[in-house]
């Protein structure tokens, strides 16, 4: 089988290995669908955000993939061969509180597929039985693979900004992350406000649904959106891009008793918490993954609003063609790009 590794800086290397036996509990997996992440380009470029051993990087990447069941290990009984799966990303120790929750990110041993051990970014990969996630008949293979990261994350940070039709959220951001912000948004009948100083990005922002779409190289988008909202302030607001200005903005723009998510991977940030924070009584909440038993309501959200992820795709590749693949994805002009295997 072929799969991507990440060898050296900067370098993708598309190799030919045996395809891996299933063992106790595990289950291979035929991929049909694995998305770039920028994490992933964490890896490519040296900067790893999980803790791995640096001798890890032939360990194959991809941590948002989906695909079908094609062999069972040993003593699996919740899924069965030619189940079609999305795969859950985090492998945790299984017996914490968190763990016994669902909440595998936030276990003290978690560790993840892509980093840990292998991924996606290849023919077959294996995974243990309890990270499959069954996908409903109506979910195509690139909706399941951007349901799990973008599609879980984003639905999980609306819920814990309590988003619905009575409120406007000011998301930072239009990448993929934000993108998948502003699609789920609108699901949860939000008023959406979408920031980002890339044109290109903007104009997507509006076609997938954004309200306002703001330009920050062009205006004040903090005065805009206290105007937007008649002086208020947004009820909430996500920020999906890893810079200072975006959550400064994303405090400074919402109400008082707001609620501010921070879903962008960012290792520093310089707030004035007196004044922009504790005075107005804001929330700030993380968020960057989501609990494993809200798979299935998250999926039927997606299929049933419907929540059309699919238009976040820019490009899809083979696997044979990685190394274009990533440079692509790296070059920011993109938003998603997804390896995917036909038939
Ligand atoms: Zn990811
Ligand atoms: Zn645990």
């Amino acid at each position: 089988m072929l799969a991507a590794k990440l060898p050296k800086l900067e370098t993708v290397e598309v190799v030919e290995e045996p395809i891996p036996e299933p063992g106790k509990g595990e289950v291979l997996i035929r991929m049909k669908a694995s998305a770039l992440c920028r994490s992933d380009l964490h890896r490519y470029h040296g900067t790893q955000i999980f803790d791995e051993d640096e001798s890890a990087c032939y360990i194959t990447p991809g941590h948002e993939p989906c695909g079908i069941v094609e062999k069972l290990g040993e003593g699996v009984t919740r899924v069965k061969e030619g189940d079609r799966v999305a795969i859950y990303l985090g492998l945790g120790c299984g017996t914490c509180p968190d763990c016994l929750k669902g909440d595998v990110m936030v276990c003290r041993d978690f560790r993840c597929i892509g980093f840990a051990v292998n991924g996606a970014h290849a023919d077959y990969m294996t995974i243990p039985e309890e990270n499959c996630l069954l996908m409903p008949d109506e979910m195509d293979f690139i909706t399941g693979a951007l349901a799990t990261d973008v599609g879980g994350t984003l639905y999980t940070a609306c819920k814990k900004l309590e988003l619905n039709g009575t409120k406007t959220v000011a998301i930072f951001g239009c990448g993929p992350m934000g993108s998948g912000g502003i699609l789920m948004a609108k699901g949860f009948g939000a008023r959406v406000i979408a920031v980002d100083t890339d044109e290109k990005r903007l104009a997507l922002a509006s076609e997938i649904g954004a309200d306002y779409v703001l330009n920050p190289a062009k205006g004040d988008a903090v005065a805009q959106i206290r105007s937007i909202t008649n002086g208020l302030g947004a009820d909430a607001s996500i920020v999906t891009a890893g810079n200072n200005a975006a959550l400064n903005s994303a405090l400074d723009c919402v109400k008082a008793k707001g609620i501010v998510g921070q879903i962008a991977e960012c290792n520093s940030a310089t707030i004035d918490p007196s004044n922009q924070f504790l005075r107005k009584m804001i929330d700030l909440k993380g968020c960057w993954y989501f609990n494993r038993s809200d798979w299935e309501e998250l999926a039927e959200f997606i299929v049933n609003k419907p929540i059309e992820l699919k238009k976040i795709c820019s490009n899809t590749y083979p696997i044979s063609e990685a190394e274009t693949a990533f440079r692509l994805f790296d070059s920011g002009k993109v938003q998603k790009v997804v390896f995917v295997w036909d038939d």
